[in-house]
């Protein structure tokens, strides 16, 4: 069967669904081929024990690692991707994360562009995922253009007492920029949103947002179960003629006369590895390359005292160390409060222990999360054999990131909670994926243009996380979105014209 479309994009995730949704209203016939399915309500979908220990939301799928040891990634494939199960943070790199950066362990290239160039879609991608926030709070916030289109979430009474606790003792505790409706989430279930499915509940996924907006045109078609295996060339060798694709036992193909690649960081770069001998769009030879994923830990901060009866918890962000160490050394990275970690949560990674003494641990701990910026390193990377994924992560600027973990540590000792239970994650989470088909101005030091074409096919985009040059130290998916956005005005003003 072979049909023909102005654009396919690969992937309904924040990269694809939001490219769809600039896309749409130029009228070009657009196809996205989604290889999984949407998420219904089932038992399951607030059930921790079902999330967190079972996994059942966790793909059927093994990973080889650097090691040679496989692993099951937590790499969710439905209908809007990894933000199906997101924490919904939707925070702006900052300023400075387009420049060089210097760490003590290696440095990072910065952006091909400033945050300036960036700055009017962040605006736009605020207003389509309806993020809730509020400016002047932050110290490293960069200038908006616009201000957020909704009022911060408001803190729980609980974290309103954690967040004076820690202004106390010298921080700045901000409200974390959020894509949730929270009366709405609370009304599915009262459970926190991060790393549950959303099932139309109110947080602000691709699905609800980019999605939901390009499917209300009638030239933009999804079909789900769709797998994309190749991407074909024209026998120029220089253009995509089209997409093969598996849809159960059936394999198809798709003309296009543009192609977007938005499958994550992983998949992306796998699907052009498999697509041609040496990879597709690989004249640098750095797809797959410079894969980086964010170094985070788990701090819980626990106060026999003092209950936590909070229910979402994550409406806190800290950078007073983003940009500095805060004595002027090296960056350390950012620290916000996770969603609420309950006792069945912590038997996930406590096996051993009896789910009513975790119970007790999570009535008097506040949860947070210290995550400090991963630097490109050609050596980190994705590669294929036939259908098979290996992910060699090599993790960086590790001692950065134990120096961010004592500093919190140190800050929570002054502001009065005796304990800290601190788990570093590992890469069975990667969550924040990023680097793999990075963009750059020079074709021999990126596979990509600045705006996301391939050097190599002019009718080839990669619109995902891959893309990022840097992973900076913050939540990655509103820059994913603002790209997304440019990338979709400069295709309806270059490729789409006559
Ligand atoms: C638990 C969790 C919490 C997170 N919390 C946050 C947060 O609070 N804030 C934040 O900014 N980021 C967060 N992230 C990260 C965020 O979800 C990702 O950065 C974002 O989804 C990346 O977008 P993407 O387009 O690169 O990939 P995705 O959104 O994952 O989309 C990729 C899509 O491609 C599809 N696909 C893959 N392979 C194929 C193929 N061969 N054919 C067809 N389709 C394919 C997938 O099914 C998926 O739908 C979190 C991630 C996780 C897992």
């Amino acid at each position: 069967m072979s049909e023909t479309f102005d654009i396919v994009i690969i992937g309904s995730g924040m990269g694809g669904a939001t490219c769809a949704a600039g896309l749409a209203p130029s009228g070009a016939e657009i196809l996205i081929l989604e290889r999984g399915e949407r998420l219904t309500r089932t038992a399951a979908t607030r059930d921790p024990r079902a999330i967190f220990q079972r996994g059942v939301f966790r793909p059927q799928e093994t990973w080889i690692d650097g090691a040679g040891q496989p692993f099951n990634p937590g790499n969710y494939y439905y209908v809007g991707g990894n933000t199906k199960l997101y924490g919904a943070v939707l925070i702006r790199y900052r300023a400075r994360d387009f420049h060089p950066i210097e760490y003590a362990e290696g440095a990072t290239p910065g952006w091909p562009f400033d945050y300036d160039e960036l700055e009017p879609w962040y605006g736009r991608a605020e207003a389509l995922y309806q993020a809730r926030g509020a400016l002047g709070q932050d110290p490293t916030e960069p200038p908006h253009s616009s201000p957020y289109p909704l009022p911060a979430v408001p803190d729980e009474p609980a974290i309103a007492v954690a967040r004076q606790r820690m202004a106390r003792v010298g921080l700045r505790p901000f409200s974390l920029p959020m894509g949730i409706d929270v009366e709405k989430w609370l009304a599915g279930g009262k459970t926190a949103w991060d790393s549950f499915p959303n099932v139309g509940d109110g947080k602000m996924d691709a699905e609800a947002g980019g999605l939901a907006v390009a499917l209300a045109h009638p030239n933009v078609r999804l079909q789900t179960g769709a797998r994309v295996e190749r991407l074909i060339l024209e026998s120029d060798g220089k253009r995509i003629k089209g997409v093969e694709y598996r849809l159960g036992d059936e394999t198809r193909f798709v003309a296009a006369k543009l192609v977007v690649a938005s499958a994550g960081a992983v998949n992306s770069a796998a699907l052009l590895l498999r697509s041609a001998e040496g990879g597709l769009a690989n004249r640098s030879g750095l797809v797959g390359r410079h894969f980086m994923n964010h170094n985070a830990t788990a701090v819980l901060a626990i106060d026999p005292r003092v209950v936590n009866d909070s229910i979402y918890q994550k409406t806190l962000g800290i950078n007073d160390f983003y940009l500095d160490d805060g004595r002027g050394g090296p960056p350390l990275g950012n620290i916000q409060l996770l969603g609420r970690v309950t006792g069945p949560i912590l038997k996930a990674n406590v096996k051993w222990a009896p789910e009513w003494s975790l119970h007790w641990v999570s009535r008097h701990a506040v949860d947070w999360y210290a995550m400090s910026e991963d630097l490109p390193n050609p050596e980190s990377r994705v590669t294929v054999d036939g259908a098979q994924i290996h992910l060699d992560w090599k993790r960086s600027n590790w001692r950065a990131h134990v120096r961010l973990v004592d500093k919190l540590r140190e800050r929570l000792r002054a502001a009065g909670y005796p304990f800290a239970l601190t788990r570093p994650f590992d890469r069975r989470t990667p969550s924040h994926q990023c680097g793999t088909v990075r963009i750059g101005a020079d074709p021999k030091a990126a596979p990509l243009d600045p705006y996301c074409r391939a050097w190599d096919h002019p009718n080839l985009f990669v619109v995902d996380a891959s893309f990022l040059p840097t992973s900076a130290a913050v939540n990655p998916s509103l820059s994913v979105a603002a790209q997304a956005l440019r990338v979709a005005d400069h295709i309806v003003k270059t490729d789409l014209k006559g």
